[in-house]
């Protein structure tokens, strides 16, 4: 049983409520259809098709020939839908389920491409629709052929020649890949009508995204493309609306790759501020599903859509004009948001006392934020203002790059928000990269200092902005995170040469270095456990790496540093009399 924390009609925060547990559903799990009996399993299931979906794979089962079905279950309820919950206890990094995109192709912004396998585009077209293509095979290839009919229909052919905008037409590909499964796949098809739309609020809210809309892709397809009367209005607009708050974004790191991917089973994943669990795309773009954190039987598996770093105010905003939904998880009904206060501010009367909301999901500009020490009060509004003042300047290039105007951003920040506010970890953020960037450019290859140590006192405040940082990091986006283990490898590398620059001047004693490495080498494990599925070509991928060098070149100077230690121990000397290791 969970529970939620509800806004009684006063506007009064806090009464808390059950939620009622989610209902079994009657019907096939992923499509809505009437369930077949004949399709057994722990769900209802209307064909073969859609069970193998809840499927492990033959290969990954103890025994090929006994099914044995994804740690997963879908329930209901009315206010949320369809949602998943473990269907057993979940251990951190197991995989929850696997599956292949119903349909994928290039991001409505993406520069034109290939629209076989989504490499940028160099110039060949298809010798049919003239769209581009890398070679021949590309244009024959499986994707396309999706489309290139259709497009080879058009009068006027779309030629593009300039490939450094991106152009309409490829706002029609996902789309139209998706409206052809009516009558390659209705099963597949099934799913996709199954799968919810927020076009009422679309064309309510975004009257002009709507119209463009309707313009570039439902008369384009209609009238320019000669669709009329095989697919009505509504069902392209139907599959538009599922692409916008479903996909899930294809980017590869090797490839300069932009596109989106409908995935039927993780569009069943909730959102939440702080979720447990993460998706994984492989580089032939099926996907997997992993656990971040320990998840109990019957607890709902969820997802992120936002950056966990972000303020309350900030994240509603993005999830209410992005996904058309209030969130009312427990981080965000709760004005301290678990202890993290990332949208915390400080009051200026009394000087450290804490502002907060008094109801954390009222969001109209005349909301009360109020100091919890001495009761002055605030609204919402000023509060965006001051926020909205720090983004701006944030952006500002030579604020960027200047470690001078990042140290005053940074005071003046700390003074005015709490110092886990998302505005104050966003500065510590970019001042670790102007701090990198400076120590490059001074005593990397061809600077003025370049033969000369660094200095051990960036490292020192490197240090404390990594272990701020952390901090957040550890209280809103916890477990296996891929964020997680991006600030575990530079805060652990960053300790790793701070210990090692002062070990090595004779500041720091070889006992207390080999402490440093101890607790650093689990760290480091760790942060490479974060980052073990990241795709090979990502950013990612190369901090795995680098994290798995750092590791092994720990492990190397541990042994080393405990042998010295023990001839020091045995030769007689004291731990305060050490000399120095040899430089690298
Ligand atoms: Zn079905
Ligand atoms: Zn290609
Ligand atoms: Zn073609
Ligand atoms: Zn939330
Ligand atoms: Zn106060």
């Amino acid at each position: 049983m969970k529970f939620n924390i509800v806004e009684e009609d006063t506007g009064v925060y806090g009464r808390i409520e059950e939620i009622p547990d989610g209902e079994d559903i009657a019907t096939c799990f992923i499509c809505n259809a009437n369930p077949d009996p004949e399709f057994d399993g722990p769900l209802k299931y209307c064909s073969a098709s859609h069970r193998e979906l809840h499927e492990i794979d033959d290969v990954d089962r103890v025994d090929e020939n006994i099914l044995e079905f994804h740690p997963f279950r879908v329930l209901y309820r009315p206010e949320v839908g369809r949602y998943m919950v473990a269907s057993r206890d979940l251990q951190p990094g197991e995989v929850i389920f696997s599956e292949e995109p119903l349909a994928m192709g290039p991001s409505h912004d993406a520069l034109p491409c290939c629209l076989d396998c989504m490499k940028p585009a160099n110039g060949f077209v298809c010798p049919q629709c003239q769209m581009p293509v890398c070679e021949e095979m590309c244009a024959l290839g499986e994707e396309h052929a999706k489309e290139c009919d259709i497009l080879s229909r058009l009068k006027e052919k779309k030629i593009i020649d300039d490939f450094t905008e991106p152009s309409k037409i490829y706002w029609v590909i996902t789309t139209l890949r998706c409206l052809q499964w009516r009558d390659a796949d209705p099963e597949k098809y099934a799913i996709i009508q199954r799968m919810m739309d927020h076009n009422k609020e679309w064309k309510l809210d975004k009257e002009s995204s709507w119209s463009l809309y309707n313009e570039n892709v439902v008369s384009f397809l209609i009238d320019k493309c000669g669709l009329d009367g095989q697919y009505t209005e509504e069902e392209i607009f139907h599959a538009l609306g599922v692409l916008d708050v479903n996909s899930v974004k294809i980017n590869s790191g090797a490839q300069v790759v932009n596109g989106h991917g409908l995935y039927p089973l993780t569009s069943l994943l909730s959102h939440c501020c702080i979720s447990n669990s993460k998706t994984v795309l492989k580089s032939d773009y099926s996907l997997d599903c992993k656990t971040t954190s320990f998840i109990r039987a019957g607890e709902e598996i969820t997802k992120q859509y936002t950056s966990p770093l972000e303020p309350t105010q900030m994240r509603q905003e993005k999830l209410r004009s992005g996904w058309y939904f209030n969130c009312r998880c427990t981080r965000c009904l709760d004005p301290t948001e678990g202890g993290s206060f990332t949208s915390a501010t400080r009051c200026l009367r009394c000087g450290d006392g804490t502002i907060m909301p008094n109801n954390p999901v009222d969001f109209k500009p005349t909301s009360i934020w109020k100091c919890q020490t001495c009761g002055h009060t605030s609204n919402l509004e000023a509060i965006n203002k001051l926020i909205s003042y720090f983004l701006e300047k944030l952006k500002q290039p030579e604020v960027r790059s200047s470690v001078g105007a990042l140290e005053d951003m940074l005071e003046k920040s700390a003074r005015l928000f709490h110092p886990s506010h998302y505005v104050v970890t966003l500065v510590r953020i970019k001042m670790n990269v102007a701090y990198i960037d400076l120590t490059h450019r001074m005593f990397g290859d061809g600077g003025d200092h370049a033969d000369e140590q660094e200095p051990a006192e960036v490292y020192m405040r490197r240090k404390e902005l990594l272990d701020d940082i952390h901090k957040v990091i550890e209280l809103v986006d916890p477990g296996l995170s891929r964020r997680r283990g991006l600030s575990l490898f530079e805060m652990s590398t960053c300790h790793l040469q701070l210990g090692r620059l002062l070990y090595e001047s004779e500041r720091f004693p070889l006992e207390e270095f080999i402490q440093l490495i101890n607790n650093e080498i689990p760290s480091l494990t760790e942060a490479i456990e974060c980052l073990s599925d990241a795709r090979e070509g990502t950013n990612e991928n190369q901090i795995h790496y680098r994290a798995e060098c750092a590791l092994h070149e720990a492990e190397v100077m541990q042994r080393l540093l405990e042998q010295k230690n023990k001839a020091l121990g045995t030769a007689g000397a004291g731990a305060a009399i050490l000399p120095p290791a040899q430089s690298s």
